[in-house]
């Protein structure tokens, strides 16, 4: 069973209220807190366990970078700017206490840097050591981007390079928070989300929430030089890395087709950060087609990272 078919089946029938705007299902919850308000609220939550999202030798700090990092990254796919976190802590005894303080050591150092307050959280005994960071966020009223605003013609773009995260990026990311808050404010998206399991496993997850389908161009793929490293030592494409690694942390998100030549003329003159057309939007519902180096469309077999399986 996949994490999608997991999480269809639990979010099901969850209760409901009507001051929230966008329930499980993107990359944060939007909810609002007064009918006046001049800010949706955003919430999200994450967890990183060891043996999971980090090795037992990983650098403590980069962990929790790494930790708040993630949840940083889901706000920025909304186009919001983060305000507070609360991180749950769990150890395996007392030992892990100088392991706890490099943590939020490397916590407090990107939440400084984001302007996020860290305000609180429990500490719980376990088998593994995890760090769980819930975070409040917002955005001005009504225009939180979500996922189901692509339509067909629309161009698809992702920031930064992909692929290869493993070697030593998905400890060292940075959440791409001024470009999704500016992605937002200057009109130029119409579905944003942030890849964290690769754009084989993500991209449908947009395209589902947006009724459509997309044609990937091989040639068009943003790959990492870790991607191209991992690719030479086990001999699988590189591209394919790109699209199936998981946890590369960029936005993936789509601009009107009409407007997308204005629009990479003002990505360039505002940051520095690649930022690639891969692809463009289609009317075939839930068909993700890959056309490859020489020319050859069909659909895509990669997949991006699966956890249950
Ligand atoms: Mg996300």
């Amino acid at each position: 069973m996949t994490e999608n078919t997991i999480v269809a089946r639990l979010i099901r029938n969850l209760p409901g209220r009507p001051d929230v705007v966008m329930g499980a299902g993107d990359d944060c919850a939007v909810v609002r807190t007064a009918r006046t308000a001049r800010y949706d609220t955003l919430l999200k939550s994450d967890p990183v366990i060891e043996g999971v999202h980090f090795e037992k030798a990983a650098p403590p700090r980069a962990v929790g970078h790494k930790a708040l990092g993630r949840v940083l990254s889901d706000i920025a796919a909304m186009g919001g700017e983060p305000l507070w976190v609360v991180v749950d802590l769990v150890l395996r005894d007392a030992r892990d206490a100088r392991w706890a303080t490099e943590a939020y050591a490397g916590l407090a150092r990107l939440a400084r840097r984001a302007g996020v307050a860290i305000v609180g959280g429990d500490t719980s005994r376990g088998p593994a050591r995890e760090l769980h960071v819930f975070a409040v966020g917002r955005v001005p009223r009504g225009t939180a981007v979500l996922r189901s605003g692509a339509r067909a013609g629309d161009a698809l773009y992702v920031t930064g390079r992909l692929g290869g995260s493993l070697a030593g990026r998905h400890l060292r990311f940075e959440p791409r928070l001024n470009e999704g808050t500016w992605l937002r404010k200057h009109g130029w998206v119409t579905a944003m989300m942030d890849l964290s399991d690769g754009v084989g496993t993500d991209l449908p997850r947009l395209l589902t929430a947006s009724r459509a389908g997309a044609r990937l161009e091989q040639a068009a793929l943003p790959i990492s030089a870790a991607a191209r490293g991992v690719s030479s030592r086990d001999g699988r494409p590189a591209w394919q890395h790109a699209l199936g690694d998981g946890e590369d942390f960029e936005l993936l998100f789509t601009v009107r087709g009409a407007r997308a030549a204005a629009f990479e003329r003002a990505w360039r003159r505002r940051f520095r950060l690649t930022c690639n057309r891969i692809g463009t939007v289609t009317t075939r519902r839930g068909a993700v087609e890959f056309e490859d180096q020489y020319g050859n469309v069909g659909p895509l077999a990669t997949r991006g990272y699966e956890h249950f399986v």
